[in-house]
């Protein structure tokens, strides 16, 4: 069965392809579909609906869509719902130019930012809210976070594995970062591999009914 994930993230999809693997994961630029639809909601789920709603008006087919982001604590939340459009101190809710900056300067800026507060306090967490648009009438909803500790300075970034942040999020409790722990692992503790698998649950017995 198809599911369409309303992303242009290839690693998400493969991250979600992994954990589901009896769907075949869809994501629009494989059927040719431009998608960028306005994340305009002020939480993680709102603009996860927005973007479940917006995909299913075009596919007609089950929808999921997730938004997710890094909240980091001594930085009120921030960058949060911010976190793919975060260009530092000067544009934590991105730049006016809308252009992005690359992942490297995001890390790079995000530690720089919690540095500058002079806070000890390094905990951070990502969040995901998934949402499963079966219909207009018909709809689910996961949210799950992963906690971790940014490192201290980029000098410490480690691992190639996972996307994004990874490299600068430390895990006490395996003495690792995000990227240094296998993609198998990362799946059965970050928010995104939590929350799928509850929608992966509800997808089940939607199909046994
Ligand atoms: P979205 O695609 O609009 O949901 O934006 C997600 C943002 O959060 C991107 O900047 C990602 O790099 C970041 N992000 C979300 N999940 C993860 C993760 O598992 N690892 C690293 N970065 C993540």
């Amino acid at each position: 069965m198809i599911l369409y994930l309303a992303s242009g993230n290839k690693h998400k999809q493969k991250e979600m392809q992994e954990i589901l693997p009896e769907y075949e994961i869809r994501i629009p630029a494989d059927d040719g579909i431009e998608f960028d639809p306005a994340e305009t909601g002020t939480t993680f789920y709102e603009n996860s609906l927005i973007k479940a709603k917006a995909l299913w008006e075009i596919v007609k087919k089950p929808v999921i869509a997730d938004d997710s982001g890094i909240c980091v604590d001594a930085l009120g939340g921030e960058p949060g719902i911010y976190t793919s459009r975060y260009a530092g101190p000067e544009f934590v809710h991105g730049r006016p130019d809308g252009k992005k900056i690359s992942q490297e300067e995001q890390n790079r800026f995000l530690i720089e930012q919690l540095n500058a507060t002079g806070s000890k306090d390094r905990s951070c967490h990502y969040t995901c809210a998934m949402v499963l648009y079966v219909k207009p009438d018909q709809l689910y909803v996961a949210q799950e976070i992963f906690e971790g500790k940014l490192i201290n300075s980029i000098e410490e970034q480690a691992g190639n594995g996972g996307f994004g942040y990874d490299p600068i999020v430390f895990l006490p409790e395996y003495g690792k970062t995000v990227a240094e722990i296998s993609a198998e692992e990362k799946n059965k503790i970050s928010h995104r591999g939590k929350a799928v698998k509850v929608i992966a649950e509800i997808l089940k017995n939607l199909q046994k009914n």
